[in-house]
């Protein structure tokens, strides 16, 4: 279970439909399950298929985390055009499986889908979002 509060919620839904039609992505960070931050990053691909963060943005996001006593709760990223479940690539690139990671839907214009999953090796599970306050 993840809980994000409404704001941060909505604030990747419309990142998500800003960098449309190309994916967008960032880091959610918080403490017990609870997303306290979002930072939005840059999609280094400009893809509307993939997505990639740049190691040095990557790295200020931690150091500011760091400071800031949160740890890194989840990843975010868009699909412009397909479902809500991770892609082959999505999967071969999960680096952190202690992460959950977010996909936002825009497959239906009017109707964005957010689900959250553990990727592992063996399995991808749903995990499930709580949207708070
Ligand atoms: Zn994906």
């Amino acid at each position: 279970m993840i809980r994000i509060p409404k704001s941060i919620f909505n604030g990747m839904v419309e990142h998500a439909e800003k960098e449309s039609p190309f994916e967008c992505c960032g880091i959610l960070g918080g403490k017990n399950h609870r997303v306290e931050k979002a930072f939005k990053l840059q999609n280094a691909e400009k893809s509307p298929i993939r997505y990639s963060m740049a190691p040095q943005d990557q790295l200020k996001v931690f150091e500011e985390m760091e400071k800031e006593s949160i740890d890194m709760i989840a990843v975010y990223h868009s699909h412009p055009h397909t479902i809500p479940f991770p892609s082959e690539t999505d999967v071969k690139l999960a680096f952190y499986p202690e992460v959950a990671s977010i996909i936002i839907s825009l497959k239906e214009e009017q109707n964005p889908v957010v689900k959250a999953f553990r990727i592992g090796k063996e399995a991808i599970c749903l995990e499930e979002i709580e949207v708070i306050g």
